[in-house]
């Protein structure tokens, strides 16, 4: 469990029963106590030890001190007055910050959580990658945001989108971790068929998430549909070609049975011509897959603009005369610090602007 420590302390929200129940044993306790251990945590959704209030003092104080217990502190929430997006900013144990977005639906409430602090994927349109990766998110700082955000609002969160900051592939093991945990049907339960995990494509991992045979949704963000375009946009597509990740969607949707979700944000003038739109379909047709375009949205360090209106429809209407199954992303929240990873930012500069 070497994994799971941070500061020399087992971090007790990241083990599953099995890993908990073990440790517990360890010093002597029952059995039972860990699956108590595990309902306060991972059902009940506790903040606190102390909340835990079947376990003795006694139990509660050795709890306390040899374990690290994750409980994330908003340390800033905005409401958007068009949807009712709320966007959270956590403060982690180390004083590092992420985001997370609640959406509200039809169909049930959505969280979009984060799994790296800052990211290493440098996609040229995307403000989390700005400053580099700052850490792994532990699959307690994942679900932790998922917990906090159902307790605060108060409401079931029924989907969960792994799209937030971070490259989810790039932190693999704790990933998957949390998609256990988060699945476990002595935890929040949510069926794996309602969360959706989001890659720049990195090949050898979709691969290995493949064998895993999960029923999650895989979203690609494809962006381009050549190798020389995807370049200017996102430098993994330098490390695997278009090629190798189609074998790659091929391979996991054979192992899953499950369609994978191409993402592609449209950069105005850069990949919404409607030679792209063909070039997307040759792609998408042969493995059946959804498409889901994104305006892209502009951030202030970079210079590129959304596709207008026009061009979006167009894109579209090309897609679905093919018979593609394509689906526009509207943004949640527009009044609210737009993309990822702009919250978090937004709020570094007000501080820093504090200090000085
Ligand atoms: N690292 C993962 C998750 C990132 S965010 C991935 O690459 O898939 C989820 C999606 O939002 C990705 O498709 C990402 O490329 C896209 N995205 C990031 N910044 C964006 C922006 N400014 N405008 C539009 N889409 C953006």
């Amino acid at each position: 469990m070497e994994q799971f420590l941070v500061d020399e302390k087992l971090d007790i929200k990241s083990l599953n029963l099995e890993q908990l129940t073990e440790e517990l044993k360890s010093r002597g306790e029952k059995a039972f106590r860990a699956k108590q251990c595990y309902e306060w945590m991972h059902k009940k959704l506790v903040r606190d030890v102390d909340e835990m209030s079947n376990l003795s003092k006694d139990f509660r104080q050795m709890f306390r001190d040899n374990y690290e217990f994750t409980s994330l502190k908003p340390v800033r929430v905005q409401e958007s007055k068009i949807d009712g997006t709320r966007k959270f900013l956590f403060q982690l144990r180390d004083g590092n910050l992420v985001e997370s977005v609640w959406m509200k639906y039809k169909h049930g409430n959505s969280v979009c959580i984060s799994s790296q602090v800052g990211c290493r994927m440098g996609c040229r349109f995307c403000a989390s990658t700005l400053d580099g990766l700052e850490r792994n998110l532990m699959p307690s700082e994942m679900l932790d945001q998922i917990y906090a955000i159902s307790v605060y609002t108060g409401e079931r969160v029924s989907n969960v989108v792994v799209m937030g900051s971070g490259e989810p592939m790039d932190n693999y093991d704790n990933l998957l971790q949390f998609i256990h945990l988060l699945t476990d049907e002595n935890g929040l339960n949510i069926s794996a068929r309602n969360v959706t995990v989001s890659t720049c494509g990195i090949v050898p991992k979709m691969r290995m998430l493949a064998k895993e045979h999960l029923q999650i949704t895989l979203a690609l963000s494809l962006h381009a549909t050549t190798d020389e375009k995807r370049k200017k946009l996102m430098p993994i597509a330098n490390k695997y070609s278009i090629a190798e990740l189609m074998d790659a969607c091929g391979f996991y949707m054979e192992q899953t049975g499950r369609r994978i979700t191409f993402e592609y944000s449209l950069v105005g003038g850069q990949n919404d011509t409607d030679e792209d739109a063909r070039e997307l379909i040759a792609l998408a047709k042969p493995l059946g897959c959804h498409v889901n375009l994104i305006p892209v949205n502009p951030i202030n360090e970079r210079d590129y603009v959304q596709s207008d209106e026009k061009h979006i429809q167009r894109f579209k209407n090309v897609l679905e005369k093919n018979r593609i199954n394509v689906t526009i992303r509207r943004e949640m929240g527009r009044d609210i610090d737009g993309a990822c990873g702009q919250l978090r930012r937004s709020h570094m500069k007000q501080e820093e602007c504090k200090e000085c």
